[in-house]
This record gives structure tokens, sequence and C-alpha cells, in this order.
């Protein structure tokens, strides 16, 4: 492959779509290993220079990150990395790195690890807080050190070339947040499943991706030339001129195609015998909400506030995380924003919030579990949305719900918080409904009692399938296993929509499952009446949508939940599709 060679790579396609570019291949960012080795008194000052270029190159990092924040965030926000700078040019700081380079004759690496260790420890060691976040500080600081000694270089990040192909083992949620993702046009990636970070995102970003291509890395280089196919899940590198003829004409029909579905804009969602459903999105981003409110969104119905998190080094403050859901807000305005408390952990770690290390993350701490084991990041969320409920109107949806007292929980720090809000003269709307998220087997049984706890439901199907499965969401090895349409999948739904409903609450579906057109008559049969999915594919489930009856939804769904395998409902539903294509 190297050196211009053809080959075609096969992989999961999560995000449908032609892009053509070329490849640009990512390290992956795991964590680092530090080399500990003794050096001999000649080699200490080619250490010190090499120590010298590293400080200069994480300089140059930071500095693009600053100016990249206060050009597209928050000048505010900036300035931590201004003082991430002095902390890095600190001659104290460089030093002591060269005395013990020199004294104990070890590599750079080693000594820069040793005196970060050595700096954190003593911070974190004050009794005033300030000083005990600079623990922090230094860590982070250290770790861009040594990834440039190790040559990891988060620059790349950031100053993207445009219109490249990102190829990666796997695509870490920190590290798209880093990304320059306006010069992407597509992203393939080694490992990763349909739910995975990767698939969600290049779904939001409306660009082509395949997930699960075996051997992507290291078979595609850097510079290679790439045409991902997001319809069949193939990857085709150096492709040769008759291929590149076929895909131009495929191009065409697709922009045609989509074209097609412009119409969509301006007509309701309403089936063909009249039953209005609900096309919320699922945004991520301010960019996100942008393009919702170009889609037609009926609101925002799921808002994974994970990403404001994630584009920073540190936690945002209340006041930044206000800022970012009002624009958010504004975008929609006057219609509704859920906004899901933070739900990090398992798939989506925070670099700088250190959790202990878990045997298996993804049924560990994460999610509602984990906010309330940090009640000062529960609150400063909780009390930014509670400020925003005075002029949009929110929604608060609370994420890996497993049991009632989270519920209770949280609800008696809403009310806590929105009293004190009042007391000292700040506007809280009255009542900010309050949801949870439907994702485990637990919440899925207690669906009818939880419907009577709260304002209202969202299923979140990519959880939801992992844990009624048993099969990893972001594992290559699983991906024949994470089946949507397994039947036990169906009958929770449909059990957990009909709990909604009998308890007049609404329910809606926000996980992948919600934008795939191929599901879509399925869902309505199973009582989906409000769907939350990617801006972009809010005008083809809309199409789908005004095209069935309920009737014969209802008729599909009764079939297929008598069916006892996901290979006999996928066929069926097939059928069902080249039926429904026919009539159109
Ligand atoms: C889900 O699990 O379906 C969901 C919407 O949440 P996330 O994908 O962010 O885990
Ligand atoms: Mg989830």
């Amino acid at each position: 492959m190297n050196g211009g060679s053809a080959a075609e790579l096969k992989g999961i396609a999560v995000s449908r779509g032609i892009a053509e570019g070329t490849a640009y291949v990512l390290a992956e960012a795991g964590p680092l290993t530090i080399p500990r080795r003794a050096i001999d008194d000649g080699m200490v000052a080619a250490e010190l220079a090499r120590f010298a270029a590293a400080l200069d190159e994480a300089e140059c990092c930071l500095r693009g990150v600053h100016d990249d924040l206060r050009r597209h965030v928050d000048p505010e926000e900036a300035r931590v990395f201004e003082a991430d700078i002095l902390l890095l040019r600190d001659p104290a700081f460089s030093e002591r790195v060269a005395e013990r380079c020199a004294r104990q004759k070890i590599n750079v690496e080693a000594a820069v690890a040793d005196v970060v260790d050595e700096l954190s420890t003593r911070f974190a060691a004050f009794d005033d807080a300030y000083l005990r976040e600079r623990a922090a500080d230094v860590r982070d600081v250290g770790r861009r050190i040594l990834e440039r000694l190790l040559t990891h270089r988060c620059e790349h990040l950031h100053h993207l070339p445009d219109g490249v192909i990102v190829v990666t083992g796997e695509l870490p949620a920190s590290a798209t947040a880093r990304m320059n993702l306006h010069a992407v046009r597509g992203i393939v990636t080694a490992g990763g499943g349909r739910t995975s970070h990767a698939s969600i995102l290049t779904r939001s970003l409306g660009i082509p991706g395949i997930v699960a291509v075996a051997g992507a890395v290291p078979a595609i280089k850097t510079g290679d030339a790439l045409i991902v196919d997001g319809n069949t899940g193939t990857v085709h590198v150096n492709p040769p001129p008759t291929i590149r003829r076929e895909y131009a004409r495929r191009r065409v029909e697709l922009a045609a195609y989509r074209a097609g579905l412009a119409p969509m804009l301006d007509l309701p969602a309403v089936t063909a015998d009249g039953v209005a459903v609900k096309l919320a999105a699922n945004v991520g981003t301010i960019a996100d909400a942008e393009s919702a409110k170009l889609c037609g969104a009926d609101g925002v119905g799921l808002y994974r506030t994970e990403f404001d998190f994630l584009v920073r080094d540190r936690f945002p403050t209340e006041e930044e995380q206000y800022r970012t859901y009002a624009a958010v807000a504004a975008q929609m305005q006057p219609r509704p924003v859920v906004i899901r408390l933070l739900d990090v952990g398992s798939d989506k770690p925070l670099p700088y919030f250190p959790m202990p290390l878990e045997p298996n993350p993804a049924l560990g701490r994460r999610g509602t579990r984990l906010l309330l084991l940090h009640p000062d990041l529960l609150r400063a969320q909780v009390t930014a949305i509670l400020r925003l409920s005075a002029t949009h109107p929110v929604r608060i949806l609370l994420p890996m719900v497993s049991a009632f007292e989270e519920v209770a929980a949280v609800k008696a720090v809403i009310a806590d918080l929105a009293e004190g809000l009042r007391r000292q003269g700040i506007a809280v709307a009255p009542d900010v409904p309050l949801g949870a998220m439907i994702e485990t087997p637990a919440a899925a049984v207690l669906a009818p009692e939880l419907a009577q706890e709260v304002d209202f439901l969202s299923i979140g199907s990519n959880d939801l399938v992992q844990y009624l499965l048993g099969a990893d969401r972001n594992s290559r090895e699983m991906a024949a296993a994470y089946e949507p349409l397994h039947p036990a999948v169906l009958r929770t739904l449909q059990a957990v929509l009909a709990a909604g409903r009998a308890a007049g609450r609404e329910t809606s579906i926000c996980g992948e499952m919600a934008g795939n057109p191929a599901y879509t008559e399925l869902l309505l049969g199973l009582g989906a009446r409000s769907f939350s999915v990617a801006p972009g594919e809010i005008l083809e489930v809309k199409k789908v949508v005004r095209s069935v009856t309920v009737a014969g939804a209802e008729r599909l769904a009764a079939h297929v939940l008598a069916l006892r395998t996901a290979r006999e409902i996928k066929a069926w539903c097939r059928e069902a599709q080249t039926a429904l294509a026919g009539e159109r």
C-alpha cells in the first residue's frame, strides 16, 4: 500500500456519504510509558537540547490552542492556556529537570516525569484549594512536554490540513474535542462500533465514517489518496481511475438524492394516516445546534454536554457552562432543549478528571452515579441550567439511571439549588422538567415506576443495547453481537414506550437507532412518537414518517415481535422496506 499502491478495505459504515481526500493517520494517544535509562556525562547536553526543543514545541501547541479558543470559544477560557505557558516556561521547573538529568544521569523523559511527580504531589498536599488545583496543571503541562519527547504531537490535531480523511486506531472523544473538525472530510477507524464516539461524531458532522476497518492502521499511510464510501463501508486506498470515475458518478447521484430531501424541510413530520411525530436533534456543540435549526428540528432532544468538558483542560466553571448552554438554547429558541447532565466515565473519560482505575469502566463509575459522588460538579452544572431556565425552555436529563435513589438524590439537589438561587434574587423557571434516560436494563424494568418520578423519559438505545445484550458498543469484535434488532431489545423498547404512554410521559428515543431511517417504521410500530437524531438525519427520518401509516407500522411491529431471531427480524424489515419503496 505504501508508495501509492491500490487496496480496498472493509469496515462498518456508520455515517452515509462519500468522501474523497488525503489520509491523515493519527498516532494513538494512550497512556504514556516513560522510558528510564542511564546516560553518560557526555550525553547530558544532548538530552537537555531535546528538552529545550520539547519546551518550544509544547509552547507552540499551547499557543495554538490559546489562539483557537480565543477566536472560536471564549477569550476568558483562553487565559488558562496563558497560565500553562507561564508554568511551562518557569525557570525553576527547567532547572530542576536539568539538575536531575545531570546529577542522576538519567534520560530527560525520566527526569521530567520525576519532577512533575514531585511538584504535583507537593501542590496536592496544600490546604489551600487554589494551590491544590495547581497539581493538575503541573501534571498537564508535564504530559505535554513528555508527549513531545515521546513524539505524540497534539498540534497535529489543531493544524490538520484541509480536506483530510482522519485514519486512526481508536478515536477518543478527548482527541476529537481538540481536532480542527472543519478540515476533516471523513473518518476511518480500525476499532469501534456503530455507536462508538467516532461514529456519533461523523453522523453529527454529516461526514462519511467507517469504523472497525481491520488493518486500517498501519495499512493506510498519511498522504494516501482515499475514497471513503460511508454507504457500503468500503475504503478505497489509492484507487485507480476506473474507481474514481465510478465514485464521481455516485457522488452526483447522492447530491441529487440529498437535494430531493430538501422539500421535506417545510413539511410537517406526520404519518400518512395523520399521526404527528416529534423530530428533535441530538447535539454536542453550538455548531450542531445551528445545524439542528437549519434542519428544522423540533428542539434539542439530547444535548450531550460532555463536549464542553472535553474541549477544555479543566472543568468549565458554572459561568462558562451557562454561556455555552445559553448559546445552544438561543439557536433553538423558542423550542425546548433537553440538557443531559455530564455523562463521563466509561467510553468518555475526561483526561483531567483522574478516576480510579476500574477493571471494567463500562460497569463502573459513570453518569448519574458518578455525578452524585462529585456534588460540586453536579451543583455547578445544575446551577448553570437553572439560571438558563429563566429565559429558555430547558429540561434536565439524567444519564445512566439505574435506581430510584439516584433520581431522588438529584431532585433534592435541584430543589435546593433552585431555592438558593431564588433567595439570591436570581430568576429560575417555576418548573424545570426532569427526565431519566432509559439505558440500563434496571431502568427499563423499572420504567413504569420511574415514569411516575420524572416528567419525561428518553431511551438511550446505544447503551441499552450494550447492557441488555452484554455486547460492548465500542468493540469491533462485538459488532455482530451488538444488534439493535435483537428481539430482547425490541420487546424492551415496546415495554418502555408503553410504560411512558401509560404514565402520560413523553418518551423519546435518542440513541443512534432513532436516526436510522431503516428502523423508523418499526419504531413507530413499537409506539415511538418522539425521536431525537443527528441533525443530518432529520429529513431522511421525516421522509419515512410521511410515507408510512401507523396502522401499517403496528402490523409490522406485531409480526416482528413474534419472531425469535434478529436474522429473521432483519429479513422481514428488509422485505417491508422493499415493499414500501415499491409503493412510493
Ligand atoms: C445512548 O446511550 O443511547 C445515548 C444516547 O447516550 P450516549 O450515546 O451519549 O451514551
Ligand atoms: Mg448512553
